[in-house]
């Protein structure tokens, strides 16, 4: 292990589990084991230190052969032979393995994604232990229907049969790989599917945790497999795959509709969660404390890589000022600092090459004539780490990029408004419709611009809620389709129609 990697986790006391885990190279975990026949190997950057934290396999389309196949083992035999009720125990005992495991799990994701630990607890390990722990419950609940038929002749007898849909393919980006995993994971098996999941070649540790931990609880080899690698290698041969029934997919726009494209040419099923750049609302009537709160925990959590990030603010001209006041202070407040601090709230991005990104944006928004309030200027005074401070720019408008493009890092743009109408035509003018956020106190406003706003998630008077009882997706370039709630579930079942001609009855003699 690097120097500075050693003393960054002898400064925070991270536990030997953790390091033992992560200070070796990293394989692919397929039927049942971790392996590892790569002879190309990709560097994994601590975004942190910036220094090489261990190597990662690249794969091949055949290992994505052999997890395929495993998969196809596991579904026709022992998972797809399982009654209901022992594959919720399963992903229950998984739940409970998380749990025990939350301290690990924690810590592999503040140091794969440079994120902080404190919102890893609290978000990422508890919301994927939620996802398991509600899906594990739908194992015995998915029944089909018996219809009573309407317009066919003589004795029928019609019903429908819920069956798993195949092989799932789970193709995971890098800024919640454990929570988002599990979105997938959780449906996907309750649904008696198997998975092969390929998270981001940038934060793959926690998945590979998920896979030894199922492995453990006594999952059948091939329910669960990863493979590692490049996205247009791996993410492209799964997409492209004859063995793969379902793609689930979660990342960006771009690369949504290239592996879209990809897998209807073989006809698989398709959920696309793509990206967002989710205006937020704030009337003459709202609480100006709480939304300057929510707004900040909106844009800054997990340092503004959040897909439904509130990016956008609109707010009445009534109330700009003290809102703009509000939001400067509490953003100047957020305490930054490395992903393994407890204290820290702003942290890394995930890599040098996002931050450069993120900066192009910044810059954009300087020489198109955003007015900075906080954050990063233009130029040289930068820090000098992985960090970037919270970044406001107020008058901002839609010909700008930084009021048009997904940033994906800690930036937030301001406008004001004179009407509703106004508002609601600039928050629906952009491509995507993933989240929105309205603020204020008059409950017959929330409803009626909740229901004008073109957005697949309405958040009022808070930001970024989940449950796993809600679905979540977008509209428009947002993608389709929805990961969570009892709606995921058909995402993940294929549904029998069966009609039953029944003979007549002869009367006895
Ligand atoms: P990318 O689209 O770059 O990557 C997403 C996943 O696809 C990664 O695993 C990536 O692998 C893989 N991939 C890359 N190229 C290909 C390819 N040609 N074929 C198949 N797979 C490929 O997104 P990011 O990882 O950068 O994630 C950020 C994006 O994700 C943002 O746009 C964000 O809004 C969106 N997102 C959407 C969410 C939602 O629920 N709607 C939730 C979270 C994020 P690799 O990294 O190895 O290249």
């Amino acid at each position: 292990m690097e120097k500075n990697i050693a003393s960054y986790f002898d400064q925070f006391a991270v536990p030997a589990e953790v390091v033992s885990f992560v200070d070796r190279p990293i394989g692919h975990f397929i039927d049942g084991v971790e392996l590892d026949t790569a002879a190309d190997r990709i560097d994994l950057i601590e975004p942190f230190t910036r220094e090489r934290l261990t190597s990662l396999a690249s794969g091949t389309a055949s290992d994505v052969d052999l997890a395929v196949a495993s998969a196809r083992k596991a579904l026709v035999g022992p998972w797809g032979r399982m009654p209901p009720l022992e594959r919720q125990r399963l992903i229950l005992r998984l739940a409970e393995a998380m749990e025990a495991d939350a301290d690990v799990l924690a810590h592999l994701e503040a140091i794969d994604v440079g994120k902080a630990i404190s919102e890893a607890r609290t978000i990422d390990v508890a919301g994927a232990i939620a996802n398991l722990e509600y899906f594990a419950g739908w194992t015995s609940k998915l029944d089909g229907r018996t219809t009573n038929a309407v317009a066919l002749a003589g004795e029928t007898l019609t019903y429908t049969v819920k069956e798993p849909v195949g092989v799932v393919a789970a193709i995971i980006p890098w800024n919640f790989p454990l929570q988002i995993l599990s979105w997938k994971l959780a449906a996907a098996l309750a649904c008696g599917c198997t998975v092969v999941c390929k998270p981001s070649e940038q934060t793959p540790l926690s998945a590979m945790r998920i896979a030894h931990l199922a492995a453990k609880v006594g999952f059948p080899p091939g329910v669960i497999n990863v493979v590692n690698g490049l996205g247009h290698v791996i993410g492209q041969a799964l997409a492209a795959h004859r063995g793969i029934d379902k793609l689930s997919f979660t990342g960006s726009t771009p690369v949504g509709k290239a592996v879209g494209k990809t897998a209807l040419e073989t006809m698989k099923r398709l959920t696309l969660e793509l990206g967002g750049k989710s205006p937020v609302i704030v009337t003459g009537n709202a609480n100006i404390d709480n939304a300057a709160n929510a707004i900040l925990s909106g844009i800054f959590l997990n340092s503004g890589q959040v897909c439904d990030a509130g990016s956008r603010v609109y707010a009445h001209k009534s109330i700009h000022d003290e809102l703009v006041h509000k939001l400067r202070s509490g953003a100047e407040s957020l305490p930054i600092g490395a992903g393994l601090d407890p204290a820290s709230r702003i942290t890394p991005l995930v890599s040098s090459a996002h931050r450069t990104k993120v900066l192009d944006h910044i810059d954009s928004a300087h020489a198109e004539g955003a007015a900075l309030v906080t954050g990063e200027p233009t130029g040289s005074d930068r820090r000098g780490d992985g960090i970037l401070r919270p970044t406001i720019f107020d008058n901002c408008s839609e010909n700008m990029r930084i009021f048009r493009e997904e940033i994906f890092g800690p930036v937030l743009g301001v406008s004001h408004f004179d009407t509703i109408d106004q508002a609601i035509e600039r928050a629906n003018s952009a491509d995507f419709g993933l989240a929105a956020a309205v603020y204020s106190d008059n409950v017959d406003e929330t409803v009626q611009l909740s229901r004008r706003l073109k957005a697949g998630n309405i958040y009022i008077n808070a930001h970024g809620l989940l449950d796993p009882t809600m679905p979540f997706g977008g509209m428009g370039a947002s993608g389709f389709g929805k990961d969570m709630g009892p709606e995921q579930l058909d995402g993940f079942l294929s549904t029998k129609s069966v009609y039953v001609q029944v003979a007549s009855s002869s009367a006895p003699e």
